[in-house]
Formats: C-alpha cells, sequence, structure tokens
C-alpha cells in the first residue's frame, strides 16, 4: 500500500517532531536533562489523589464509571468558575468547558477557527504544541509582536497580499512555553487593542498561570477584556487553563473559559471528538481542587522558586560572554540566545557526548524556521545541587564550541 497517496493533505503539515527523536537519547542514566518541561513527579499530590480515588469508588462508582455530560463534571465547573472570579474573570460554569488538558482545547480551537490558508498570529518562538495543533488546520502563520509597532493595517495587508485572512491571535500571557517571558499589563493591552481593531478571537493559553514565584501578579488577557466589554458574554478572548502543571499532567484535565456562545460550539466538537473527558478524572480533580489547590500550589511555587532562581544564578556563574537568557518570574523555563551563528541542536549532540546534559534546542519553536541559535532550559525537575552541575557544564560546552568557531 501506497500510504502517503491515501493521506488527507493536512497530513503533509504534521511532522515527527526532531525533538522528539533527540529526547529518545535521554533515557540514558547519568544524563542530567533540561529537556522535559514537565512537573517534578515527586511533588505529585499523591496522597490527596488516593484519598480522593477512594471515597469516590466508595460512594459514587456507578456515576464515576458511566458516560458524562460533554460540558465536564459540574462540581469541577463551578469550583473552576469560583477561581475564575478570583483572578478577576467573573463567570458561570455555563462559560466553562472541561477538556482533556489544554492541548485538546488548542485542537478544537483551530478547528473552530482554521480554515486551510487563514493566517493566525503567533509570536516566535511559540509553544510548539500549539503550532503542532494548528498545523493539522492548515494556516500560515504570521509573526505578533506584543507591544511592537505593527499595527492591525500591516497584519490585515500581510494577510490580503497571501489572499488569507487573519482569523485569531495566540500567545501566554504568563511564563510562556518556551521563553518564560510574561507579557506586561501594556502589551496585554495593546494586544486587545489589536485584536479589536482586526475584530478576531484573542487565544490566552495559560497552562503556567498559577505558577508565579517573584513580582506582582498581572491581570489575564480574559479579565482585562472582560473589564473592557462590560461581561464576559461580550468578551473576544479564550482561554485555556489547565490542572496539568499544578495537580497531575497524566489525568488530562484541563479547560477553557469563553463566551457561552463558543463553548457552545467547543461542546459540538467535544461531542464529535470523544463525547467527554474521563468521568473518573474529573471527579477526582474537583475532590482535591476542593480539598488542597491553594496550599499545594503554595507549595510548588516554593519549590520550583528555588530551582528557578538556583538556575539563574548558576547561568550568572557559568556562561561565557555573548550568552544571554530570559529572567522568568515564574513557570518551568529559562530562555538562552547564543551568538549569531551558532546552532543549539549542534551543540545538543556535544552537550550530550561530552558532558551527558540535555537541552532543547529553539530552532523547533519557530514557525519560520530560525531561531538556530536559541534553547530552552526546564529547571522543574532537577536539585538544586544538579542545576548548578549542568549549567557548569553547558559553560564548558559552550566554550569549546565557541573556541571551535
Ligand atoms: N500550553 C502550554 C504552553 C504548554 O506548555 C502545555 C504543556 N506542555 C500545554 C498547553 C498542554 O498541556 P496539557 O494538555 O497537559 O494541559
Amino acid at each position: 500500500m501506497e500510504w502517503h497517496s491515501v493521506f488527507a493533505s493536512r497530513m503533509g503539515r504534521m511532522k515527527a517532531s526532531e525533538i522528539r527523536e533527540l529526547l529518545k537519547l535521554l533515557d540514558q542514566p547519568e544524563v542530567i536533562s533540561f529537556a522535559g518541561g514537565i512537573p517534578d513527579p515527586a511533588l505529585f499530590p499523591a496522597e490527596a489523589f488516593r484519598a480522593a480515588f477512594e471515597k469516590i469508588f466508595a460512594t459514587g462508582a456507578s456515576a464515576a464509571l458511566q458516560y458524562s455530560v460533554s460540558e465536564g463534571h459540574r462540581p469541577l465547573r463551578d469550583w473552576i468558575a469560583g477561581e475564575m472570579g478570583r483572578i478577576g474573570v467573573p463567570c458561570t460554569r455555563e462559560n466553562i468547558l472541561i477538556t482533556s488538558g489544554s492541548q485538546q482545547a488548542l485542537d478544537y480551537l483551530g478547528k473552530l477557527l482554521l480554515s486551510p490558508g487563514d493566517t493566525a498570529l503567533l509570536g516566535w518562538p511559540t509553544y510548539l504544541g500549539a503550532l503542532g495543533a494548528f498545523n493539522a488546520y492548515e494556516p500560515r502563520y504570521d509573526q505578533l509582536t506584543p507591544g511592537g509597532n505593527r499595527g492591525a493595517e500591516a497584519y490585515r495587508q500581510a494577510a490580503e497580499a497571501a489572499g488569507s485572512t487573519v482569523k485569531f491571535a495566540y500567545v501566554s500571557a504568563d511564563f510562556a512555553n518556551p521563553t518564560g517571558e510574561t507579557l506586561s499589563l501594556r502589551e496585554r493591552e495593546s494586544l486587545l487593542d489589536l485584536a479589536e481593531a482586526l475584530d478576531i478571537p484573542l487565544l490566552e493559553d495559560a497552562a503556567y498561570q498559577a505558577l508565579r514565584y517573584r513580582g506582582e501578579a498581572i491581570p489575564p488577557i480574559l479579565s482585562l477584556d472582560v473589564a473592557r466589554s462590560g461581561s464576559i458574554e461580550a468578551a473576544r478572548t479564550i482561554y485555556c487553563g489547565s490542572f496539568s502543571k499544578t495537580l497531575s499532567p497524566g489525568l488530562r484535565v484541563g479547560w477553557v473559559c469563553a463566551p457561552q456562545a463558543v463553548i457552545a460550539r467547543l461542546v459540538l466538537m467535544k461531542q464529535a471528538a470523544d463525547l467527554h473527558s474521563a468521568t473518573l478524572n474529573q471527579m477526582a480533580v474537583a475532590e482535591v481542587a476542593q480539598t488542597i489547590y491553594a496550599e499545594h500550589t503554595e507549595m510548588l511555587r516554593d519549590t520550583y522558586a528555588t530551582r528557578c532562581a538556583a538556575m539563574l544564578a548558576a547561568l550568572t556563574a557559568h556562561m561565557p560572554e555573548g550568552v544571554t537568557w530570559s529572567d522568568p518570574e515564574g513557570g518551568m523555563f529559562v530562555w538562552l540566545t547564543l551568538p549569531r551563528g551558532m546552532d543549539a541542536a549542534e551543540l545538543l549532540k556535544q552537550a550530550l557526548e561530552q558532558e551527558r546534559i540535555a537541552f532543547v534546542p529553539g530552532g523547533a519553536f519557530f514557525a519560520d524556521g530560525s531561531g538556530r541559535n536559541t534553547l530552552r532550559l526546564s529547571f522543574s525537575r532537577a536539585t538544586p545541587e544538579k542545576i548548578e552541575t549542568g549549567m557548569q557544564r553547558l559553560g564548558k560546552v559552550l566554550r569549546a564550541a565557541l573556541v571551535a568557531a
């Protein structure tokens, strides 16, 4: 069978990630990895989940094992609506759809908004999983520069010249993956201005929002939008939240908070895709969120804050001149820019072979294929001691590469 001839055109855009291939090498022992952007499993609230599952099976097993509604488990939607209110977004459960991780929300939003050839605005670099989700709907991309001086007309004309229409802008406002950077209040307001001028929705990816380690919290874009437009029903921002970084990524529970007109459409997608997210997992997340969310996320912030500070200090101590990095106030990532002309993918090979350390080369995060001299480091899983050793080794590999260049 000549499989390529039967695949749909969208498959042409869906490539195996070169990062995944490289990361297979990481199973070797003694490699210190700063590659995976995943939570430290030692910090999972395992005991709280054990108690929650036990309670569910003692009292509500038949509901937990049954099909349930596509919108999601009511008590969980109520809890999320309350939490959204606490961060400045007054809403009700009718504004909340539970998804199987926020990754599913990105896929649904691509499906909802993109016809082939449409333009999506996003940052260079951007979250790889967002590019992966959107690529299936065959868009073109244009570079979003929050706070930059490119106005609505410039975006509109660029799209028109390509025979396209701008359909949405996608941003991660807090501690973005991969850069760790946060949009200022002014940048958030100017993004809303741009979205208004183009009359497009703004997709706010809030996967890391709960993980702020220092500095003042900045209101989510959706809350600024609600303040402008008077109510969530009049807003243009679609907020994607997740329990993956706070409670458990393995249970695959995330949510969308948006005007009911959007939720109603997304519910149809959920019905077509998987009917609903796992009932049992939603019930367990509701139970654990209701009991320990505040104290658990506080513990996570304390622990990750120490690791983040250790990485920033170790970078200052060990990076050669010409290397610069972001200054994250939360999340899991620091983003390095190497001197122009250096190739982080090449550097990764040397780092793995010579110094047994790993990171993610930055190129894959750029929709236009640029960014080869960038890389992403995650501090979420390493102890401060490992971070110190790892950055010392990275400095060594970088110095050797700079001498060779
Ligand atoms: N958005 C961002 C920015 C992420 O980094 C991730 C996970 N790495 C996701 C969304 C998806 O997470 P999940 O599906 O587990 O909620």
